[in-house]
């Protein structure tokens, strides 16, 4: 008799470590399959963009790679999760199915495809996702979830963070239903091909993840640095985050080990990426829907397109905001301190809505996140639960001088800087300030 074969679905966790739902297939002992399907139009899914795309064949290859290396084929299937699951399970004969959890709203999916397994008598089961702490295990004293940062990462910071479970070092595959090829898919772009300053920039999977985490754990000091945009100082990991190439309970333990001045700081920065998370997980329509009602009533502008044009391609003029957005074009990332210099431009400055931007950026970014991406957006906005106040518009112009005085990261984005060539501002700060606190002030 054959044993029945356990599978494994995976979904933004493409990595073998600190993989529960990995770890605990390997501890039923059965033979293994990994599947990933690509769902663009499921339930509460938002399909990725075109950066995301381009990394996502990336980071599955090496994830097809790695898996093959133990044994395990890595089954590709495109269409509706809720259909394709329970067919590749009867193909395959499996008899459990398990998976780390998501907090975004295509837990929908899961949920539905939890009971029909169940009832079919497949031993469905899910465990702890990509966070340090489930959003369901979080409430305040009220039994509320938070809405605001510092408690909330008050609260988080001395519960205890799981430790990672080791990648799994043998594991027995089983045959496989067909896929798809991956290059099938069509996830890189061709005519054009525009990927090549992404190819420069990054190396998904999760063999370099994982050394960029050493790398920067050892040289976390320079951390300090992180507000300047000409420095390399802060850790690139937020793709990797994003696709699970590491987990964060990874990066946690990792960088806590590691010490010093600046482990704290950093691991704020990753309370932020939970707060998000959590966020999304209790406002499901966080990427559409403005936190703060009032904003509703925003006296948004038209946006014109030849002023939309020139924020995207990094023509706006003022050097800091164009440098970033010709840095996200040619990367698929920015540096954090200019993605709030370039979002406030556009919602403050060309009173647009923050919504047009989100979108953009969802399209161009690497680490697009479901969570993070509007989350930040709304807290630039000042429309979000913890957000800057509107009436605090960032000023590019002195945001270059503090952050990067002597234009050495303007000047790597724009070789035209300080030539005729360069365009004069297509807006005047001063005066889009008075407009912005003006439209602001009719719905305080
Ligand atoms: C308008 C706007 C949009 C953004 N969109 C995204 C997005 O789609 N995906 C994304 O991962 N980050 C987003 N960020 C947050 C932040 O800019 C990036 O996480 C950061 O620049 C990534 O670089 P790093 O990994 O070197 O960061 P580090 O400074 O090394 O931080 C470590 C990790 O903490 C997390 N983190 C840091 N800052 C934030 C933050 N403000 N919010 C949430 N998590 C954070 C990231 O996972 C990051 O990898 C956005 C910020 C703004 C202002």
């Amino acid at each position: 008799m054959t044993t029945a074969p356990t599978l494994v679905w995976f979904r933004d966790d493409l990595r073998i470590a600190d993989h529960p739902a990995l770890h605990a297939a390997a501890d039923r002992g059965a033979p293994v399959i990994a599947c990933y399907l690509l769902d663009e139009h499921g339930e509460g899914v938002r399909a990725p963009g075109g950066a995301a795309r381009w990394w996502l064949h990336h980071s599955l290859a090496a994830l097809r790679d790695e898996l093959a290396e133990l044994g395990v084929p890595l089954v590709l299937r495109r269409g509706p999760a809720v259909e394709l699951l329970p067919a590749l399970v009867a193909e395959a004969g499996a008899d459990a199915v398990l998976w780390n959890r998501r907090y975004s709203p295509a837990r929908a999916i899961d949920a539905r495809l939890k009971s029909a397994l169940r009832e079919a008598g497949v031993d469905a089961r899910s465990f702890p996702g990509d966070v340090l702490a489930e959003p369901q295990d979080v409430r305040t004293g009220s039994g509320t979830p938070y809405r605001v940062f510092t408690p909330f990462w008050n609260g988080l910071r001395d519960r205890p963070v799981a430790s990672p479970l080791p990648a799994p070092d043998a594991l027995t595959g089983a045959d496989a239903p067909g896929g798809d090829a991956l290059e099938a898919w069509g996830l890189l772009p061709t005519r054009p091909d525009w990927s090549g300053g992404l190819r420069a920039a990054w190396a998904p999977g999760e063999a370099a993840a994982l050394a960029r985490l050493e790398e920067f754990a050892g040289e976390l000091d320079g951390y300090a640095e992180r507000d300047l945009p000409a420095v390399d100082a802060s850790s690139r990991l937020s793709p990797r985050l994003r696709w699970g190439e590491l987990s964060p309970r990874q990066v946690w333990h990792r960088i806590r080990a590691a010490g010093g001045p600046q482990s704290e700081p950093f691991l704020r920065e990753l309370g932020w990426r939970e707060f998000f998370r959590h966020t999304l997980f209790h406002e499901p329509d966080l990427a559409t829907r403005n936190l703060k009602p009032a904003f509703d009533r925003f006296p948004w502008a038209e946006p014109d397109p030849t002023e939309l044009t020139a924020w995207r391609e990094g023509r706006t003029g003022l050097p800091l905001v164009d440098a970033g957005m010709r840095e996200l074009w040619a990367t698929g990332t920015m540096h954090n301190r200019v993605r709030m210099s370039a979002a406030s431009f556009l919602i403050k400055n060309l009173l647009v809505d923050w919504r047009v931007g989100e979108q953009w950026f969802w399209d161009t970014l690497v680490d697009a996140d479901e969570a993070s991406n509007p989350g930040n957006w709304q807290w630039v906005a000042g429309s979000g639960q913890d957000a800057a106040p509107y009436f605090r518009i960032f000023n590019p112009e002195r945001q270059a001088a503090r952050f990067d005085p002597d234009a050495r990261y303007i000047r790597r984005w724009i070789p035209e800087y300080g030539t005729d060539a360069y365009p004069a501002p297509i807006v005047d700060l001063a005066a889009t300030r008075e407009r912005a606190l003006a439209a602001y002030d009719t719905i305080r």
